[in-house]
């Protein structure tokens, strides 16, 4: 397995939109386990294929407290959320496209989503909480949506301003 490099703000390529799998090839089971790698080593809990700059809708999630539990990995192509509940929940949200951020989002708990899995077969989860979280996180970005979005414009041109002052610092060092 092949450890991605993360893309993050202010590129472009992160506000695309990605485009549907029409076929689960080998190549696409290999992206995934090296998105599933790349984003272990980021001590993350998803990353969408954008961020590893594939535009396809892929995304990868795993939300297990690995000090305790085993990893539970789950591999999502073509995710569509079919039901949002009316009940909503605050979670403070990380990327890993957006280095040093945090913001509060308020989201549908509990959501019904369909994909695809890696054996190309049709599969529905029913899930609240944490997870829940996750995968409409992870949607957003198959959107081009980003967790800065949620802010007002204000708050949201300040945060832009320091990321890009992070990766102006990066590129000179
Ligand atoms: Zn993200």
């Amino acid at each position: 397995m092949t450890k991605l490099e993360i893309i993050t703000m202010p590129d472009p390529i992160l506000r695309k939109t990605s485009e549907s799998v029409t076929h689960v090839s080998s190549d696409l089971l290999v992206l995934l386990d090296d998105m599933l790698e790349t984003m272990y080593r980021a001590s993350g809990i998803g990353l969408a294929g954008i961020q590893v700059a594939v535009p396809k809708r892929v995304l990868v999630v795993d939300v297990s407290d690995h000090e305790k539990e085993c990893p539970s990995p789950i591999c999502m192509i073509n995710p569509e959320i079919l039901y949002f509940s009316e009940r909503k929940g605050v979670y403070e949200e990380g990327c890993l496209s957006l280095p040093e951020t945090r913001v509060e989002i308020e989201r549908p708990s509990e959501i019904t989503v369909s994909y695809i899995d890696r054996d190309e077969s049709v599969r529905e989860l029913t899930t609240s909480g944490l997870l829940s979280t996750v995968i409409q996180h992870e949607i957003n970005h198959l959107d081009g949506k980003l967790i800065i979005d949620y802010l007002s414009s204000l708050k949201r041109d300040i945060v832009i301003r320091r990321l890009k002052k992070m990766a102006r610092a990066r590129e000179d060092f």
